[in-house]
């Protein structure tokens, strides 16, 4: 499903089984132990470390990867500035963090991906200027397209490096102060799986954890399989190691991350290795959770349907892209599976698992797509009940083979398609969350997934079928007042939802058991939907389980707190040592 380990934030708006696009910039505890060498930023003459800013653009591999080129960095020195007051304070719109070294770790997935990268460069040009010594990178998908053409058309960049190449960031951008000239990597196939590389998680509570990386099939609408490659499976004890690392770290939840994890195994023969993984992670120690992202309906075998039934650790949650309703433009895309077998899976899925929520991803107006094609998804979506789903009007992506194909949809067809089937999703996903209220929910809480919750005494996270539930604390309990039985992030809460939203729950079961006064109702109803206080006739329900993840960020706070002014920090003596309209939150 399309929510960030802990982050829980919705991030799904790439019409790809892969993982989730979303804006994010890498922020957490490193994993990693820095080395001694640090390089020196500019503006503090020798005495200041680096510092870095990752921006993150696409899906949820990218996000894991930049997670790996923040491990990276540290491990070479560098500090993350939103940790160093100095250069937080000089931080612009441009989207740089006030940093020494910024890196734009790109998506390519996304209509005019490259111009509105170009856009921000030239913002970031502009900062650049006003800042000696300050160092441009841009990575991923869009880096591994264009290598050298970034450069050319952008000469102010410094470095640029593709997505099998992560680990020579650090002395790419040595590289590239040394000569004073652009350096640029960019390979045709993996070096070194990613994993294996020192990695900042982005959150204390929960994980990625990649366990292939690449695809396979060749659907026709996606670019990732010529820019990641093929896939390259890990072996189930590595995934294991690093889980149980995780665990030992504090974290309670885990996403096994891939473009096609159901493919899982084919690589080292055993089909059957992603049931037998699921089993086994969910057996981990300390794991509460665990997740995978994404699935595919042609791979997708009934004994992964069982390893989810029978382990109670694995969430009741299903990301299955449908694409299509149609057959005809399913066969088009070359997605090898049919509406009825797509509908078959969540059949068995529900039989053994009721409570599952489904969420998928549909594309309108593929090359081709007629009336009837259209009315074919429409049908689908009506029968499958999704929880929710990511809909996107298809536009032609460079480099992929629908983009040549001659029949492309007019644009206001797509369009007009695409506001019906929104309505019909929104009606559908309504229905679904207001067949919630009054169910009894735990919700792991998390870091900013509820923008009005401070404004609404709320605090946010999702529940184990993933839905994002908004929870109202006790009347009178500030959301920082720890002592006083508030829930930290990584905290489990029971709750009881009071009210379900086309994009959300509401779970304001802290403050039933008392009517609300004349003058509170006046105040309520003049507030906002998801700003009111929805009570239902039950008794008040709000109970904390602190857990070994709140710790963890607990720990994790008390760090960065800590951490050394820079004009405190080691000079810095040598070169480094080492050479990845969505619905939500409100
Ligand atoms: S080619 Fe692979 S990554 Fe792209 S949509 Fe198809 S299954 Fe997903």
């Amino acid at each position: 499903m399309p929510v960030g380990p802990g982050s829980g934030r919705p991030v799904r708006s790439d019409p790809l089984d892969c993982p989730a696009m979303t804006a994010t910039s890498t922020t957490s505890t490193p994993t990693t132990t820095s080395t001694a060498a640090q390089p020196a930023s500019s503006s503090g003459e020798g005495r200041v470390p680096r510092t870095y800013h990752v921006r993150t653009l696409g899906c949820q591999m990218n996000v894991h990867d930049s997670e790996r080129m923040a491990g990276l960095l540290e491990s070479a020195g560098y500090r993350r500035a939103q940790d160093v007051p100095e250069a937080v304070a000089r931080a612009t719109p441009a989207g740089d963090g006030g940093a020494d070294v910024v890196i734009v770790n790109t998506c390519s997935v996304r209509e005019n991906a490259a111009t509105r990268l170009f856009g921000n460069l030239g913002q970031l040009a502009a900062v650049k200027r006003e800042r000696p010594g300050m160092q441009i990178a841009v990575a991923g998908c869009l880096a591994q397209q264009m290598g050298q053409g970034i450069v050319e058309r952008a000469p102010w960049v410094d470095v640029v490096f593709g997505t099998h190449n992560l680990d020579v960031l650090p002395a790419l951008l040595e590289r590239a102060r040394h000569n004073e000239a652009a350096a640029v990597e960019i390979e045709e196939s993996l070096q070194v799986f990613p994993s294996t590389l020192p990695t900042r998680r982005e959150s204390a509570y929960a994980a990625w954890v990649s366990i292939a990386v690449g695809c396979n099939n060749t659907c026709t609408f996606c670019i990732v399989p010529s820019l990641r490659g093929r896939q390259r499976d890990r072996r189930p004890g590595e995934v294991l190691a690093e889980i149980e690392a995780v665990a030992a770290q504090g974290a309670i939840e885990v996403t096994l991350l891939g473009q096609n994890v159901n493919s899982y195994g084919v690589g080292f023969g055993d089909r059957g290795a992603f049931a037998r993984l699921l089993r086994a992670a969910g057996a981990v120690e300390g794991i509460e959770r665990v997740r995978f992202t994404s699935p595919h309906p042609a791979a997708f075998t009934d004994d992964v349907i069982e390893a989810m039934a029978a382990t109670p650790t694995v969430m009741e949650s299903l990301h299955m892209p449908l694409q299509s309703g149609s057959d005809r433009i399913l066969r088009a895309m070359r997605r090898s599976y049919r509406s009825e077998r797509f509908l078959g899976i969540l059949e068995r899925v529900r039989e053994r698992m009721p409570r599952a929520a489904i969420t998928t991803d549909i594309i309108v107006g593929f090359p081709g797509e007629t009336e009837e094609d259209f009315a074919a998804t429409l049908e689908v979506v009506e029968r499958a009940r999704f929880a929710s789903a990511f809909t996107f009007e298809y536009s032609p992506r460079p480099g992929t083979p629908a983009a040549d194909l001659v029949d492309q949809v007019p644009q206001e067809v797509v369009k007009e398609r695409y506001a019906r089937l929104d309505e019909l999703v929104r009606r559908i996903t309504h229905e679904e969350n207001t067949a919630q209220e009054g169910r009894v929910v735990e919700v792991l809480v998390a870091e900013g997934e509820g923008r009005r919750d401070a404004a609404t005494a709320r605090v946010s996270g999702r529940a184990a079928d993933n839905r994002l539930v908004h929870v109202a604390l006790p009347a009178g309990l500030e959301a920082q007042d720890r002592a006083g039985g508030a829930p930290r992030p990584g905290d489990m809460v029971t709750v009881r939802v009071t009210h379900g939203a086309p994009h959300h729950l509401i779970a304001d079961s802290a403050q039933c058991g008392e009517p609300l006064s004349a003058q509170q109702a006046a105040v309520n109803a003049a507030l906002a939907p998801g700003d009111r206080v929805w009570l239902d006739d039950g008794p008040a329900l709000f109970e904390v389980r602190r857990t070994r993840a709140g710790d963890a960020w607990e720990r994790r706070q008390a760090e960065a707190c800590a951490a050394p002014e820079p004009d405190t920090a080691p000079v810095a003596i040598g070169m480094p040592t080492i050479r990845l309209g969505a619905p939500g939150s409100r």
